[in-house]
């Protein structure tokens, strides 16, 4: 049986995984504000130090996996664009970069990042904003966001989400990660029936704009449901998974762009990559 940390353990989806895990007989280390065995506050820079040195500690340096699920969904408000910047990107990116030789003693650890459709779903999410993430910058991502002004919350959250993605498969594929035995991967829900959705539901506008939304399947998913998708994303089926991004949105992905994705790299990019693993490889 293995040891796995979970982030937002207290609640929807990651309260489904740590579950799951724990009838399963696993070990797992939970974090969240509350009602886990690491109580951080992921929304600033030494929380997420707390957290990430709480789970090392009681895991002892050594563990199997990881879930990264905690995460604020885009309702409106003043400080909730800031909130997401820090816990949807920062609150990932920070602890899986300390988690890093943990996961490698383990030898053949699995990683799921909670990502998002909201990563192909929203329109007008700027480059900027997307560079700020990357460049490790939540002051200017946060400056891009709020010239959205009361949109503010929903770009901060695709571009939170965008950049995150963009990490877990930049990430997935060097030499320190995959290299060390470690699956990452992320898993791209779309509107989950969660404290999260409810919150949205809560506000009439957002209501019916969630409502409104095309999911070809319809209605919303089931929580407990994506906690099968992630316990299955950290089990041995997931040897040869790298770097994926599972949707599991009821189609919505699907209906906005059928034909954008798969398309193959252009010929130059084609060329530099191979000659890159060549020389990695010395071939
Ligand atoms: P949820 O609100 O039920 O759970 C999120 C957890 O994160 C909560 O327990 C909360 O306390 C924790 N959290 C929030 N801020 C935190 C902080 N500052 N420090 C520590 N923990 C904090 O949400 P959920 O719907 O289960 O979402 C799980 C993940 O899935 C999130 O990353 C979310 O963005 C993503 N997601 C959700 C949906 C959806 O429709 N529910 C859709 C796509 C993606």
């Amino acid at each position: 049986m293995g040891t796995y940390a979970v982030t937002g353990s207290a609640s929807g989806m990651g309260a489904a995984v740590a579950q799951k895990l724990t009838d399963a007989g696993h070990r797992v280390i939970g974090v969240d504000l509350r009602d886990a065995d690491v109580i951080a506050d992921l929304s600033t820079p030494d929380g997420r130090a707390s957290a990430a040195s709480g789970v090392l500690g009681l895991a002892e340096n050594r563990f199997d996996g990881a879930v990264l699920a905690a995460g604020l969904g885009p309702t409106a408000g003043a400080e909730r664009a800031r909130l997401i910047i820090e816990v949807n990107y920062f609150g990932v990116t920070e602890l899986l970069t300390a988690w890093q030789p943990a996961l490698a003693t383990a030898g053949n650890a699995k990683v799921v990042v909670f990502s998002s459709n909201s990563t192909t779903t929203v329109p007008l999410v700027p480059r900027s904003l997307i560079k700020a993430f990357r460049d490790g910058d939540a002051g200017k991502a946060l400056r891009v966001a709020m010239r959205f002004r009361k949109f503010a919350p929903p770009i901060a959250y695709a571009g939170s989400k965008i950049a995150l993605t963009h990490w877990v498969r930049r990430t997935a594929v060097a030499p320190h990660w995959v290299g060390e035995g470690i699956r990452l991967n992320a898993l791209a829900p779309g509107a989950i029936r969660t404290p999260l959705l409810e919150e949205q539901l809560e506000t009439p506008s957002e209501r019916k704009q969630i409502e409104s939304f095309p999911v070809p399947v319809g209605g919303f998913g089931d929580a407990s449901q994506l906690g099968e998708w992630a316990v299955f994303m950290l089990s041995p089926a997931a040897d040869f998974l790298v770097g994926s991004v599972v949707f599991v949105d009821g189609g919505t992905d699907a209906y906005f762009r059928p034909d954008d994705w798969p398309r193959p790299p252009t010929l130059p990019r084609y060329v530099l990559k191979t000659r890159q693993w060549a020389r990695r490889r010395r071939l």
